[in-house]
């Protein structure tokens, strides 16, 4: 008999083939914080653990109960999401702004449904893969320009004139920690009469004047953002998404966009969560001053002993090992010392720049950091031949 192409033997070979090449990939938790520190996190303000935050979901469920019930057009969409969508927009001087589940979602309904199928999107090759998902999605041309390579993106605007255009970016770029050239993108794009979408799912909360952005911290005008999405799952420290920008922009996603309109809405509580921790994040910009503040100096010492970093001025410090053994080895040793810093592969990386992708919070102290960087020193000690 013909054995079904879903069979296990069929997937053996390929899982085979995947751990061979050390490419093989396994969910992780972390419910047991006293046997790691966690370097992997993106709860970069420590909002997770907040107790106004975790309060506000707490009464939320107690007084309304766990799930929303229905789609956000159906009967979902509650007077929590409401406020913090009035929220999230007033924080970023935007008209509007619209809730979805993930920033996966949101990007899948900004880059596959803007366009109506018409024109072109172009992409940062480094950009976010929800992004790429979204562009493949929309069935439209797109094409992706060299990492932060404004000219080559302005070569391509000059030669598709006259067309409907969307150019998305990460603010933040998710496994560099660089930021985009938000001033010179978003000048181009309005010479030009492209759309510009700022995926700043890594640049909300952290980067800019009160955490308000990467675009923020680069002094870009709220006039030359018609479209920004913040997530409230990294800094915020809680679950979902927002888009926020024009309000005939977010009034077409409300009309057209799938993901936003056949799903049930996020939880209320989720919502209450998400604008405690907006609140928060405003209140205490120590948090803010401080993961920056730690990533600074790990970068800085980490430099000194030999290992490559990257030009980020973020909480994202990646140390680029290049193959994926080494990426492994040197993730394998941290973990034996205590410390969680996972190695990331492509192809969520270009090959050869396999890296183990340290992350900072707010919650970390400086005792930590350090001994993070002792590891370090005592891995390249053992491990390379100086
Ligand atoms: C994490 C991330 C997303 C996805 O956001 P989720 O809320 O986790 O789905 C989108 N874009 C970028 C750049 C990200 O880093």
């Amino acid at each position: 008999m013909h054995t079904p192409w879903f069979s296990e033997a069929a997937f053996a070979s390929r899982f085979k083939r995947l751990k061979q090449q050390k490419a093989w990939r396994q969910p992780h938790g972390f419910a047991d914080n006293s046997h790691f520190i966690n370097f992997s996190g993106h709860d970069y303000l420590g909002l997770s653990q907040h107790g106004a935050v975790k309060a506000a979901a707490q009464k939320v469920i107690q007084e309304n109960g766990v799930g929303s019930t229905g789609s956000a057009l159906v009967c979902g969409h509650s007077h929590y999401h409401a406020a913090l969508e009035q929220e999230l927009a007033a924080f970023l001087h935007q008209p509007k702004a619209l809730l979805f589940h993930s920033g996966y979602s949101a990007n899948l309904a900004v880059l596959g449904t803007l366009l109506l199928g018409q024109g072109a999107i172009f992409l940062d090759r480094l950009s976010h893969a929800s992004l790429i998902e979204g562009a493949l999605h929309s069935g439209v041309y797109f094409r992706r320009f060299q990492h932060k390579k404004v000219a080559q993106l302005s070569q391509w605007l000059g030669q598709h004139k006259g067309k409907p255009i969307m150019v998305a970016t990460d603010g933040v770029f998710s496994m560099d920690g660089d930021e985009a050239p938000l001033r010179e993108l978003a000048k181009l794009c309005q010479q030009q009469g492209a759309l510009l979408y700022v995926d700043d799912a890594h640049g909300f909360g952290v980067l800019g004047p009160q955490g308000k952005g990467t675009a923020a911290k680069a002094g870009v005008p709220t006039s030359q953002l018609p479209l920004t999405m913040v997530t409230l799952s990294k800094a915020l420290g809680v679950a979902g998404a927002a888009v926020v920008g024009k309000a005939h922009l977010i009034d077409a996603l409300i009309q057209y966009a799938k993901p936003y309109i056949y799903t049930t809405a996020m939880p209320p509580a989720m919502a209450a969560a998400g604008l405690a921790a907006l609140n928060v994040m405003q209140e205490e910009p120590w948090r803010q001053e401080k993961v920056l503040a730690l990533a600074q100096y790990f970068r800085q010492e980490a430099h000194h002993m030999g290992y490559t970093v990257a030009p980020s001025n973020t909480p994202i410090q990646p140390l680029i090992l290049g193959s994926n053994e080494a990426a492994l080895s040197l993730s394998y040793w941290l973990r034996d010392s205590g410390m969680w810093a996972v190695a990331i592969r492509p192809p969520t990386v270009p090959e050869g720049s396999a890296r183990v992708r340290i992350s900072f919070s707010a919650l970390h102290r400086k005792a930590d950091v350090r001994r993070l960087l002792a590891a370090l020193y005592d891995y390249s000690k053992a491990h390379w031949r100086l």
